[in-house]
């Protein structure tokens, strides 16, 4: 798959996460505190391995998207898609 539905759906299939999740932690503000805060935005720490770990903290459903690491290539490319 190509363009942008390309990028979306290896995100999907090596993240686990789906569509919705994907949506939040591209729109949801990311904290500048830091890893250890409790506030509600994301919480991103970027690894010296080229991973970003993100704790994602959200709950729908019986679903809970806690925290996953991601290649910085591919979460850069989705942060870059206008819409999703
Ligand atoms: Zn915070």
């Amino acid at each position: 798959m190509h363009g942008e539905i390309g990028i979306i759906a290896r995100f999907g299939l090596l993240s686990g996460l789906i569509e919705q999740e994907i949506i939040y932690i591209k729109e949801k503000e990311i904290c500048c505190n830091g890893y250890g805060c409790y506030c509600d935005n994301l919480h991103k720490v970027d690894c010296k391995n080229g991973l970003t770990i993100i704790a994602i903290g959200w709950i729908m459903g019986n679903k809970k998207g806690i925290s996953n690491n991601y290649s910085n290539t591919i979460l850069e490319k989705v942060y870059n898609i206008t819409k999703i």
